[in-house]
């Protein structure tokens, strides 16, 4: 019998390649949204009727960092109304003054993928694949989520496809979506086609399930809300106790305000930006605080 001696560092080197492989396993298996690179082609059938679709808009985080060659948010708004929490994302938008970083709102389409297609080299048809949980790569077939711009021209289209409809449904047909170009002149192309019978049994789609999926596989990150006054209690002057969701309703931060948050940043080394609202002082300072674990009276 023989033994594979390697050396401690072949081993470590080992380790760190294996455990590399793993976290980009990770990355490729998320198969939650629907994605069509340019001139691909996908045959879908919708879980969700159009009037549904309307109700599943939520406000949505995503900012591709083309440095850093990723996403660097991709996630549900804590702030939607329909969660109602304070979002970190948004603090750190506000904070930054960081216009892509802010939320805007999406709607979600759940879609059954028959498959996506794209020309070969010899103009043949081939079926685009993708990493399974499993890790084997196989044709791209199964439930996916569109994400949609409320505005947009798939939204649109399947709009039309709704009202032109017999019977006021995009339940009855497939869809075929053909996306051209890439970057800023990305287009999307939404025709119809007949029905082909889906061979698996899937869940029943509705409103709350697309939600609740959505955060799921891209949770909020809310912050946790401290229920006292983002400003410490005033002394003889009398300042109103203000909760952070009063203080955030406000419009502009007190001279008080101001100056507490340029002795903190002095105190603490960090450069000063003069926040816009009352909102983005109190997000300054009580992000100061926890950051540097300090309260004013050690100014
Ligand atoms: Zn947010």
């Amino acid at each position: 019998m023989t033994v594979d001696l390697k050396t401690d560092e072949e081993l470590m080197q080992e380790f760190e390649r294996k455990a590399k492989e793993a976290k980009e396993a990770n990355k490729s298996f998320d198969n939650f949204f629907f994605f069509l690179k340019e001139d691909e082609k996908a045959v879908v059938h919708p879980l969700l009727n159009v009037p549904q679709m309307t109700l599943t808009e939520l406000l949505y985080h995503e900012k591709y960092d083309h440095i850093a060659g990723k996403m660097v948010a991709d996630h549900v708004c804590a702030a939607d109304t329909k969660i109602g929490m304070k979002c970190k994302t948004c603090q750190e938008a506000d904070f930054t003054r960081d216009k892509k970083l802010k939320a805007s709102p999406r709607l979600f389409l759940p879609v059954y993928v028959h498959g996506i297609y794209k020309t070969g080299l010899l103009g043949e048809t081939v079926a685009v694949t993708a990493k399974g949980d499993d890790g084997v790569e196989r044709p791209v077939q199964g439930v996916r989520m569109l994400k949609l711009k409320p505005g947009g021209a798939l939204v649109d289209s399947f709009k039309e496809f709704y009202y032109d409809s017999d019977d006021r449904s995009i339940l009855t047909s497939d869809f075929v979506i053909t996306r051209r170009g890439s970057g800023l002149d990305t287009t999307y192309q939404l025709t119809s086609r007949k029905l082909t019978p889906i061979k698996e049994q899937l869940a029943k789609y509705t409103v709350e399930k697309a939600i609740s999926d959505v955060r799921l596989h891209r949770e909020e990150q809310a912050v946790e809300v401290p229920d006292v006054d983002p400003f410490e209690p005033t002394d003889t002057q009398g300042e109103p106790s203000l909760t952070v969701a009063e203080a955030l309703d406000m419009k502009a931060p007190t001279e008080k305000q101001l100056s507490s948050i340029v002795s903190l940043c002095k105190l603490l080394d960090k450069s000063y930006v003069e926040p816009l609202s009352f909102g983005q002082a109190a997000n300054m300072l009580r992000n100061l605080r926890e950051e540097y674990n300090v309260t004013l009276a050690e100014v």
